[in-house]
């Protein structure tokens, strides 16, 4: 929503020109949108709004807010600058989960879906879940197939695609993608690890983007929320989604709103630093003898690398590595100090986490692969960090490793 130029509001307080959106890039939105309009003596940033509800009107057709689980200026305003930088209209949630379970839910019983082979855990889980009680039929593929992808998404009512894929790093080629979905299927896409920065799936055909707001839009590690965008057209899906939300309740907070679109303010400049930092690394533990398979498509010989090249603006901040068993990759997220030995990503904070140690990771993921979330601190003092945990790990090769 771009408020057009205007000399004054209703009450004569002079106001000011706001920036026309479409115009803009993505690092600018990030800065510009979700902003109060510019009047003078205005906050410039639009303030938390902590309300159970809102004063009523009687009037019909007035629209109001009505009450807190419906609507909040707090929300809008992150909604609109996630909105702007998707190319759509955003809805958030409580977590990335509760949006997962918004989409989830406009599927109708006995609907067939495509899951990626590797995803992010809580999603396997949830349409797991959900499979038996609402009798779904599950269908894996691997997303870097294009052709298998779209093979079994024909006839699915749902295909969600995770891209780059949580931990293993697997690139979808998401605009082929989009052109080979057909017919009803709604083509859904995690684009947490990427941002959008990086990629904008609705300009591949996606019907609906999905944010763990958790990770890179917070970018600070201090709130959870998630988003879903839809194409602005599309009123019918935004309406639906916005009914689950407000019937299930799992809406954000306030003060969760406003730290994210807070971290949305710096996500440009920490994507490039967390990305350059990353690039780096991944070339050095590429060649570290310690260290088995690199998993990062900016790297040359990676298997995404081209698709990546082609598809994304940039190759991220998230890669993986393999160690050659269970006892390296706990010696090596032990021994670092800089380093955090946490779950989560996309923060400022340099972290790693060896995935397997999570009961219900996937047994296709090796037990000696660390996912590192690489961060904006100064890359020397992360190689020196890793370099110096690395050093007592035996040889990959001669452990053992595959
Ligand atoms: C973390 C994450 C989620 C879940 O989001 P929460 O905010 O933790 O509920 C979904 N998808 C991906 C790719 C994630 O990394």
């Amino acid at each position: 929503m771009t408020s057009p130029p205007s000399q004054s509001d209703s009450t004569g307080t002079p106001s000011l020109p706001s920036p026309a959106f479409e115009t803009l890039r993505a690092e600018t939105l990030a800065v510009a949108a979700g902003r109060p309009p510019r009047v003078v003596d205005a906050p410039l940033n639009t303030p938390p709004t902590f309300a159970a509800t809102y004063v009523g009107t009687h009037q019909p057709g007035s629209g109001d807010l009505g009450y807190g689980r419906y609507g909040n200026p707090s929300w809008s305003a992150t909604e609109e600058a996630i909105g702007a930088l998707e190319g759509g209209r955003a809805l958030t949630y409580s977590s990335g989960m509760a949006a997962a379970h918004a989409v989830l839910e406009l599927l109708p019983v006995g609907s067939s879906i495509v899951l990626p082979a590797n995803c992010y855990l809580g999603v396997a889980a949830a349409v797991a879940e959900r499979a038996s009680r609402y009798g779904l039929t599950v269908r894996t593929v691997d997303v870097a197939d294009t052709a298998a992808v779209i093979a079994a998404a024909r006839g699915a009512d749902m295909l969600w695609v995770e891209t780059p894929t949580n931990p293993t790093m697997e690139v979808a080629d998401l605009p082929a993608i989009g052109a080979g979905v057909t017919g009803e299927t709604l083509f859904v896409v995690d684009n947490t690890f990427a941002t959008p920065l990086l990629q904008q799936p609705l300009s591949s055909g996606a019907h609906i983007v999905l944010h763990s707001a958790t990770k890179f839009l917070s970018g600070h590690s201090d709130a959870v929320m998630g988003a879903l965008v839809v194409p602005r057209h599309d009123t019918t899906r935004y309406q639906a989604l916005e009914t689950t939300r407000k019937l299930h309740g799992a809406i954000p907070g306030t003060m969760e709103s406003y730290l994210v679109l807070r971290g949305i303010r710096t996500l440009a400049v920490r994507l490039v630093k967390a990305q350059a930092n990353a690039a780096v690394l991944a070339e050095r533990l590429a060649e570290h003898p310690a260290v088995g398979r690199v998993r990062y498509p900016g790297l040359a010989h990676d298997p995404g690398h081209q698709v990546a090249s082609k598809v994304m603006a940039g190759f991220g901040s998230l890669l993986s590595i393999e160690l050659a068993d269970t006892a390296s990759a706990e010696a090596l997220v032990s021994a670092a100090s800089v380093w955090v030995f946490a779950t989560s990503l996309g923060g400022v904070d340099s972290m790693f986490e060896r995935r397997r140690r999570w009961a219900g990771e996937l047994s296709s993921v090796p037990d000696g692969l660390i996912r590192m979330s690489v961060g904006i601190e100064h890359v020397e003092d992360l190689w020196a960090d890793l370099e110096h945990a690395l050093r007592s790990l035996p040889p990959y090769s001669t452990a053992g490793g595959q």
